[in-house]
């Protein structure tokens, strides 16, 4: 199968067909790449962007259907669908690794001293022991930058979900600015310049930092009791086990998230 719209529908198929004969499972769970995969070649709210999201649409409405049939056989099906993220528009790629060597923080493009991985609109800075004591000044550098939004160094690194007792020293995000692209798609944001995602560019979407869309991501869960309607609860994608483990009767105790409220 492709890596694109054409693998989803088909993978979909052969999901739904699981479903209608899902035997002991206590758990069938389904992943596309649309539309995330080509919102980083597109322009968000683009026509061919649109034609993407209606594809993806039509994987969920499949699946629910197929839901819909368990169901009618008296199955009580928990039915997830979530996205991990959202999408804000390309502003500038901005060279953040070559800006560090020209600084004066680290050595080289290939120097172990200092590691940049970006993540696409924020990113991680990992130091070697010998670089450690470099970290409180480039966490000041960065801050200075019109280029970067919120700087977390050392034990702040713990208020986002990450560890500070590794190599990691210091994680960003880049500058957003909250403005609509010429599809009338809002928020745009600075990307950190990466290797590994050449297909950066303005214009294009890209995500991985704190603004305010990239983290909106989709989350709708039906069945399992839940009370039909919109919940204004707080929702984080570590919760999404814990409330399947909780349908199904399996302990989650110990897990980071907690299942979510059903009314
Ligand atoms: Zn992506």
């Amino acid at each position: 199968m492709t890596y694109d719209a054409a693998g989803d529908a088909e993978t979909t198929r052969r999901f739904c067909t699981a479903l209608d004969e899902p035997g002991e499972a206590l758990l069938h769970l389904l992943w596309i790449c649309e539309p995330d995969h080509s919102q980083h070649t597109l322009e968000l709210g683009s026509p061919e962007h649109r034609e993407i999201i209606a594809g993806a649409e039509q994987c969920a409405v499949e699946v629910s259907d197929a839901v819909g049939r368990l169901r009618a056989r008296r199955d009580d099906v928990l039915f997830v669908i979530a996205s991990d993220h959202g999408h804000e528009t390309i502003d500038e790629v901005i060279p953040v690794n070559a800006l560090l060597i020209e600084a004066g923080f680290k050595e080289g493009t290939d120097s172990r001293d200092v590691v940049l991985a970006s993540s696409g609109m924020g990113a991680l800075i990992y130091l070697s022991d010998q670089a450690a004591d470099r970290r409180t000044a480039i966490a000041e550098w960065i801050r200075g930058q019109a280029w970067s939004g919120e700087v977390f160094e050392g034990e702040e690194l713990e208020q986002i979900g990450q560890r500070s007792d590794t190599a990691l020293a210091i994680a960003f995000s880049m500058a957003k600015r909250d403005v609509a692209n010429r599809y009338g798609v809002r928020g745009l944001s600075h990307v950190a310049g990466d290797i590994f995602m050449k297909s950066d560019a303005a214009g294009l979407g890209q995500h991985g930092g704190l603004g305010a869309y990239e983290t909106n991501a989709l989350l709708g869960i039906s069945g399992g009791g839940f009370t039909p309607g919109r919940s204004g609860h707080p929702s984080r994608t570590i919760d999404i086990a814990p409330t399947v483990l909780r349908h199904v009767g399996v302990d989650y105790n110990g897990m980071d998230g907690e299942p979510l409220p059903r009314d």
